[in-house]
């Protein structure tokens, strides 16, 4: 008999019994605190903290504040604590809350009626560049296909540091940068708003317990430090990025605004969803490879509506799958130097690219560089995206009968 809560969730909802993603909420009469989604409710974590019944996850109060760093520091076996105290308070065999009304009325608030924050102070910020099909494509277009992968890019997975304090949450408004860019026809770079403003789907894991600054975590270990994942919208102004990105990699391109999803899905609620991961051909080294390294089962799919659209269109689907370098081989290819980690640091996917047309996980390889403009309902078109123009992506595990989902991470561009 499958798990299930007392709450009603419906079979397509986010956020079963199965899955309690953690986030950061604002009621509108109180401060941010922690909860876990439930159907359409949170769980006020800070309610059952002050009660006591997290005394056995620790003795501290972690839940009452803005983030979830303290939480995220506690590591795996605390986290699987509060996972079991949950689903124990939550399940429709415990009538502990079940049958409480007043305790029900103060820990239960309704996702409509909250502000979602950012789920952690983020540190730090890497972001990826681990789906082979999105390197590839990519690599094709500016070097044409003999020479598509740069030659390091099979033996360890290509990162860039990226911007921490422009990391926003879903539902904030994307501001088109400005910037210089050079016209191809041009002799001489212009200054103004950006002409080709672009989505990259991708996901992105927060670092739960850190590692002392020289002190490499093995790819046996590196899962002990990772918390859970997200989706993220790596916003990217490509004709600034071409003409700034040589040749030490992104800059302003990409640090004016990166959204991501309010609730962080626990590896946990993802294990029924674990898979092998692919074989790696050529074989990585030593400290890259582990036995059974793992990947997840993750649909994910951007939808665009513009300002004249009734309704969001999906205009691309791909799977995380398609990710050539797994989490683990990332954070311990990131910490091999000894680079240490913190609680709350987010490491980026890249973009999620598959095999296919329809996989390609931004408007750079959907429309090859504005070649091909993406053909929209009322005779629309987009090489690139307009104001006005909200891009959302949502991503869920299919289950039997019920779905781990990510929730959305949403943005609405507004002109500058
Ligand atoms: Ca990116």
């Amino acid at each position: 008999m499958a798990l299930r809560s007392f709450i009603d969730v419906a079979p397509d909802s986010a956020f079963p019994i199965q899955n309690l993603p953690y986030g950061i909420f604002k009621p509108r009469d109180g401060t941010a605190r922690a909860g876990v989604a439930i159907g359409e409710l949170i769980l006020d974590l800070s309610v059952l903290e002050e009660l006591g019944h997290l005394r056995d996850v620790t003795e501290q109060q972690i839940f009452s504040g803005g983030s979830l760093n303290a939480f995220m520091a506690t590591g795996r076996p605390a986290w699987k604590r509060t996972r079991a105290i949950l689903q124990n308070f939550l399940s429709a065999d415990n009538g502990a809350l079940r049958d409480n009304s007043e305790l029900r009325e103060h820990a239960f608030h309704k996702q409509s009626e909250v502000t979602m924050q950012l789920p952690a102070c983020i540190g730090d910020y890497t972001d990826f560049y681990s789906s082979y099909h999105h390197a590839h494509n990519v690599g094709t277009m500016l070097r044409g296909p003999e020479n598509a992968l740069m030659p390091n890019w099979k033996w360890l997975p290509v990162a860039y540091h990226g911007r921490a304090s422009s990391i926003v949450v879903s539902g904030t408004e994307v501001k088109r940068p400005h910037g210089q860019t050079k016209p191809a026809d041009a002799s001489a770079p212009v200054f103004g708003s950006s002409k080709s403003l672009d989505f990259e789907l991708e996901t992105a894991f927060f670092i739960g317990p850190g590692n002392p600054l020289g002190q490499p975590v093995s790819i046996d270990h590196a899962e002990e430090h990772i918390f859970g994942i997200v989706l993220m919208n790596d916003w990217s102004a490509r004709d600034i990025q071409t003409w700034e990105y040589q040749p030490l990699g992104p800059f302003l391109a990409k640090n004016f605004c990166t959204s991501i999803s309010p609730w962080v899905v626990t590896l946990e609620a993802l294990e029924p969803f674990r898979k092998n991961l692919s074989a790696q051909d050529p074989a990585p080294l030593p400290y890259l490879k582990r036995a059974n390294d793992f990947t997840f089962n993750i649909q994910l799919e951007a939808r665009l509506q513009t300002a004249r659209m009734r309704e969001p269109q999906t205009i691309m689907r791909t799977n995380f799958q398609n990710l050539y370098w797994s989490i683990a081989q990332q954070l311990a290819h990131h910490t091999v130097n000894g680079c240490n980690l913190q609680p709350g640091d987010l490491l980026a996917s890249g973009t999620i690219s598959g095999p296919t047309r329809e996989s390609r996980g931004c408007m750079l390889e959907l429309t090859w560089r504005g070649q091909n403009p993406l053909k929209l309902p009322d005779a629309e078109a987009r090489k690139w995206l307009e104001d006005g123009d909200t891009l959302s992506i949502t991503g869920w595990c299919q289950g039997e009968g019920y779905r781990v989902g990510f929730g959305e991470v949403s943005g609405r561009i507004v002109g500058a």
